[in-house]
């Protein structure tokens, strides 16, 4: 937003020294992530951006059926930026696309390919949990401050349009690290630990697309060759945790995805 804000970041994750090297330094703020995830917002949701939303009003009944589940997984407990960032929540009108993705400051994009593609209600509360999981440990903006300098950073933040829809382009396609990817896979089974949702159903989705096969990788598979090493991350998170929900919520899945076009 303003040089001095990017400026208090870098004191900020410098003074605080974070976890694993990858995530030492962050040059933006909490407010940085939700300005940038506004700016990617209005270029996907601009009439250049090819992409077709389905309407809140329209479809009111499915969006509040993924704000509900949206709502238990925040109220786990476990997001550190639950009440900061906006969680809001849009769904993509396109069928051929396997993929959801969460931009910085949570803005979370869903596309109906996968929407159609689960089978259950706790396979989504886990590709959502997975999704916000990058937005709350701030994956894009740690990876930004990594790819680019400071100069470009500023010009991001300052509404740098070209640069929006590069960073745009990035969050859709292939572009966190294996150790993000990781994080997040675990971020998807602490969010679902204290729900009645079996905590590991985010697994179900790598196995059903791994047996299945034939289509492009999504975000979530990406920048791991081996989909069987997560899914068994995922049953030994689950495990350590000692999560106890088994509740798939299938039927009501079902029905409610009949509700789409
Ligand atoms: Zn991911």
């Amino acid at each position: 937003m303003r040089i001095g804000l990017i400026s208090m970041g870098l004191c900020i994750a410098l003074l605080m020294g974070c976890g694993s090297a990858e995530n030492a330094v962050n040059l933006f703020t909490l407010q940085d992530d939700i300005a940038l995830g506004e700016q990617v917002r209005s270029e996907i949701e601009s009439d250049s951006s090819g992409m077709e939303l389905l309407d809140s009003t329209a479809y009111s009944k499915i969006y509040g059926y993924l704000y509900s589940i949206r709502d238990s997984l925040l109220n786990s407990g476990q997001v550190h930026y639950k009440t900061e960032f906006p969680w809001r929540i849009r769904i993509i009108k396109d069928d051929s696309t396997l993929n959801a993705f969460c931009a910085p400051g949570g803005f979370i994009y869903i596309y109906t390919g996968i929407l159609k593609y689960l089978e259950a209600e706790d396979q989504l509360a886990g590709v959502l949990g997975h999704e916000m999981g990058h937005a709350d440990l701030r994956h894009s903006t740690r990876q930004l401050t990594k790819m680019y300098g400071v100069q470009t950073l500023i010009g991001l933040i300052a509404g740098d349009r070209e640069l929006v829809r590069q960073v745009t382009s990035s969050l859709i396609g292939l572009s966190f690290s294996r150790t993000h990817e990781k994080e997040a896979d675990e971020c998807s089974v602490r969010y679902l630990c204290p729900t009645h949702y079996n905590s590991d159903a985010g697994a179900l989705f790598f196995e059903k697309i791994s047996k299945e096969g034939g289509v492009s990788p999504p975000e979530i598979l990406s920048t791991h060759p081996d989909p069987g090493n997560r899914v068994e991350a995922y049953r030994t998170h689950k495990q350590t945790y000692g999560c106890i929900g088994e509740l798939n919520q299938a039927e009501r899945y079902q029905k409610m995805i009949q509700t789409l076009p």
